[in-house]
């Protein structure tokens, strides 16, 4: 029987090179559709041995052509920490709206399942806590942070419109914090800023007065719930995430003591609308999906810590006075 056949894009991003990782290992060919404007090719270098998988370098905005059946589509290209959307504000809306209608015009195309990957954002800065799919968020459409939550949210409506108007079998995932090995050190996340801060034993920045909390899970928690979904006949949106919720102080406290490194911690201005809580509802994908994350939240960190002191080839430095 012929192997069935996944377009991923955004497939050379941190995201969509363990998607596609995982789905090499379960049999797909995988097809990746990647600008490398946020991802690199480096990211997907160790796949061209693990089965067949081809990378292309594509702008899902300009058009996207794809020769062949197709069986599922992946769409996660996006630029998705706050320092890439922020200084590729109008390249965040033309993906999240131009490139949702591409990549689901592909998928009518081709009569495959697709697979929208959404975000938590779509609740904004939440008046409804924990954050059940059924809550419509609190977003700020004119602020910074709008050019991703409102290219988010116009996807998932786009996604709608293509299953009920046209009748293509969507899903969409509302992803929470994830971390793990090929974030980039630089991205601005939490994680991976603490990490690199902690390691090179200079300040860790923590926003406002690092009260606000984040629920934060590791790569293979949310890699398989997006397959346990793509692989189920649900619609959504399904919230995968940790529930775990930690204060960003508490965070950079837990990341500081599982590098050994005797940082300080140093208070920053908080971002504009940076959201004050976070915490996923996951009663949904416990019963329709029988997801739960698996990875506790320092087991999960120190398999991050391990791999950027790899890359970053960093030794904490030694301990100061605190
Ligand atoms: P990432 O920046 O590592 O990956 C995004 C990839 O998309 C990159 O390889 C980038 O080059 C590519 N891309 C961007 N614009 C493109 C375009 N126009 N055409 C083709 N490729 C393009 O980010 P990530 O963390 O892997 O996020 C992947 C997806 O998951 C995004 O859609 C993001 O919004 C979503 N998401 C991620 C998180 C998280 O915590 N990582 C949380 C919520 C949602």
């Amino acid at each position: 029987m012929a192997r069935p056949r996944a377009v991923v894009t955004g497939g050379a991003g941190f995201l969509g090179s363990h998607l596609s990782e995982r789905l090499l290992h379960e049999g797909y060919s995988v097809l990746c559709l990647d600008d490398f404007s946020t991802g690199s090719p480096a990211n997907v270098a160790h796949l061209a041995e693990a089965g067949p998988f081809r990378l292309v370098r594509a702008n899902v905005t300009d058009f996207v052509h794809v020769v062949g059946d197709v069986d599922v589509v992946l769409h996660f290209a996006s630029p998705a920490s706050p320092v890439d959307y922020l200084r590729m504000p109008i390249e965040t809306l033309k993906v999240g709206s131009i490139g949702t209608l591409h990549t689901l015009g592909l998928a009518k195309e081709k009569g495959a399942r697709f697979l929208l990957a959404s975000t938590s954002e779509a609740y904004g800065d939440p008046q409804v806590h924990p954050q059940p799919e059924t809550y419509w968020g609190h977003v700020n459409p004119v602020g910074p942070r709008g050019v991703y939550d409102e290219a988010k949210r116009f996807a998932e409506a786009m996604t709608m419109a293509y299953r009920r108007a046209q009748g293509v079998d969507t899903a969409i995932v509302r992803i929470f914090n994830t971390h793990g090995p090929r974030m980039r050190p630089d991205d601005g996340r939490a994680v991976p800023t603490f990490i690199r801060q902690a390691l090179s034993g200079g300040p860790i920045t923590v926003a406002g007065d690092g009260s606000q909390t984040r629920s934060i899970q590791y790569v293979d928690d949310l890699v398989d719930g997006c397959l346990r979904l793509l692989h189920s006949r649900e619609a959504g949106p399904v919230n995968i995430g940790n529930p775990c919720e930690v204060s960003m102080a508490e965070l950079a406290l837990l990341v500081r003591e599982l590098v050994g490194s005797a940082s300080l911690l140093e208070y920053v201005p908080r971002p504009e609308d940076d959201p004050t809580v976070r915490r996923p509802d996951i009663s949904l994908a416990r019963s329709v999906l029988g997801w739960e994350p698996r990875v506790d939240l320092a087991d999960g960190l120190r398999r991050t810590i391990d791999w950027f002191r790899g890359e970053l080839g960093a030794d904490p430095a030694p301990a100061r006075a605190v």
